[in-house]
């Protein structure tokens, strides 16, 4: 018999937990996966949660002011002009992706995803008010009954308490906590924010209530290209055919080799517990989001019946087919050469991040201009932008012009956050210089850094 997978062609499967209303009862299970998903989510909420309400050195930890075009990331502030860093972020991100997902398949769906973690979330909620799946699959057959609306009523009341709660907490991060809560219980928040909170909560409640698994497959494209990072090594979720087949129930103290039967009981427990309604025995699918449910379920089946566990695993087209998995290869060191190199420039570019954006603008209808001495004067228009958190000073003073001198303030006051518009005007005896424009250096000290910028002293034309 031969192995149920071909990576290359990830199979769109018809759904087998469908029913009428095409919802799928998602059963709850337990064991291994769903405890590593389930703290992985709960390390995930906490610090969605927690993040905007910390504070630091007197300001929010994180928050992304838009207002002031300020953004607050503990020690660090960023400006507009530093929104490389953000190309940088999402690069690294994706060949994050790109690495994790050709070793370990999926896990970013499976664990981290906030689509898989919310919708878990709802569905333990649904759980914990309508019941088991059959339970539920009941309850909407049924008449509209007292019953029947109260559990409806608290499930959807529970789902919108969670849901503004997270556009809260989203919205959270670009101002500032906790007077946005205050101002929203009060009615005192602003048409935008309200309709901003309002919006990411509905999108919650619709995403996690109900759309599910249909946002995993028909709207995230990262389920369409994943194929293109799979290779035969790739950690997936899958059945063992060869052990499973010929599937078919039996009694538990029968021996299935007498029956001509494989390891698969047909219990159907697999599928039930499947949040994309898909049956992995099949092979893979591209619906299949890695989350191990299926793993969990079958697990418990095979140790009720006394078989070895790991009829379905995370294993890898190559250990299915009984060889070894290789952990390097070609593939993954590319992926991970070019995540170091990523890696590396962005640390470079964050550590050497000046905290003083300096910008020299010259009158271009006045280069120079002869005073009354007969002196040569130049002057510039220094727009600093101080990028701390605090009020700085900074000391002005330029090089590259023999015997001149700087008419204008020598130290200043800029606040944290202010772009503070200063005049200068160099003057120079010419009589010595030949040339018609000589490179200065202009500079700005502050007590820790040193920010410098050459211009043009324009002697004659
Ligand atoms: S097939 Fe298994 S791993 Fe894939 S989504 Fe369904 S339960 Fe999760
Ligand atoms: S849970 Fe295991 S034993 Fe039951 S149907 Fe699925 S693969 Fe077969």
């Amino acid at each position: 018999m031969t192995v149920n997978i071909n990576i290359k062609e990830i199979k769109i499967s018809p759904k087998k937990n469908d029913n009428d209303n095409n919802k799928i009862y998602v059963r709850a299970t337990s064991g291994l996966y769903q405890k590593l998903r389930r703290y992985t989510g709960w390390v995930l909420i906490l610090l969605f949660m927690a993040l905007p309400m910390l504070r630091w050195n007197n300001h929010q930890a994180v928050l992304f002011d838009l207002d002031k075009q300020q953004y607050h990331i503990f020690n660090l502030t960023l400006f507009p002009q530093d929104l490389t860093l953000l190309a940088w972020v999402f690069i690294i991100a994706a060949f994050s992706l790109f690495f994790f997902t050709t070793y370990l398949g999926r896990v970013w769906c499976g664990y981290t995803c906030p689509q898989t973690i919310w919708s878990f979330i709802f569905i333990w909620f649904e759980e914990h008010i309508e019941g088991s799946a059959n339970q539920r699959k009941c309850l909407d057959k049924a008449p509209w009954s007292k019953n029947k609306f109260s559990k409806k009523i608290a499930k959807h009341s529970a789902w919108i308490i969670i849901s503004l709660l997270t556009g809260l907490t989203f919205c959270s991060y670009f101002v500032l906590f906790p007077n946005i809560y205050i101002d929203f219980f009060t009615f005192n928040s602003s048409p935008t924010l309200t309709g901003c909170i309002l919006f990411f909560a509905s999108i919650t409640y619709m995403n996690a209530g109900w759309m599910r698994s249909i946002v995993c497959t028909h709207m995230c494209p990262y389920a369409r290209f994943q194929s293109a990072m799979f290779d035969e090594n790739t950690y997936i979720v899958a059945y063992d055919e060869k052990r499973g087949e010929q599937r078919g129930p039996r009694r538990r103290k029968s021996n299935p080799s007498d029956l001509g039967l494989g390891d698969c009981i047909a219990c159907e427990l697999c599928v039930q517990v499947c949040p994309a309604g898909i049956d992995i025995r099949e092979g893979l699918q591209y619906e299949c989001i890695n989350c191990g449910a299926c793993i969990d379920a079958c697990d418990t089946t095979m140790l009720k019946m006394n078989y070895p566990k790991g009829l379905i695993s995370y294993t890898s087209e190559t250990r299915l087919a009984g060889g070894e998995s290789q952990i390097l290869r070609p593939k993954i060191i590319s992926y991970g050469v070019l995540l170091i190199a990523m890696l590396s420039i962005f640390s470079l570019n964050l550590f050497t991040l000046s905290t003083i954006e300096l910008e020299i603008v010259r009158d271009r209808n006045t280069l120079y201009r002869e005073n009354n001495e007969g002196l040569i004067e130049n002057t510039y228009t220094l727009k600093i932008l101080n990028k701390t958190i605090e009020t700085q000073s900074y000391k002005i003073s330029f090089s590259g012009l023999k015997d001149a001198y700087l008419i204008g303030p020598k130290e200043i006051v800029v606040q944290a956050g202010e772009i503070f518009t200063q005049p200068i005007t160099i003057v120079v005896d010419a009589y010595a210089i030949k040339a018609k424009k000589v490179m200065i250096t202009i500079r700005l000290n502050s007590k820790t850094e040193e920010i410098k910028q050459d211009s043009p002293f324009f002697i004659s034309l």
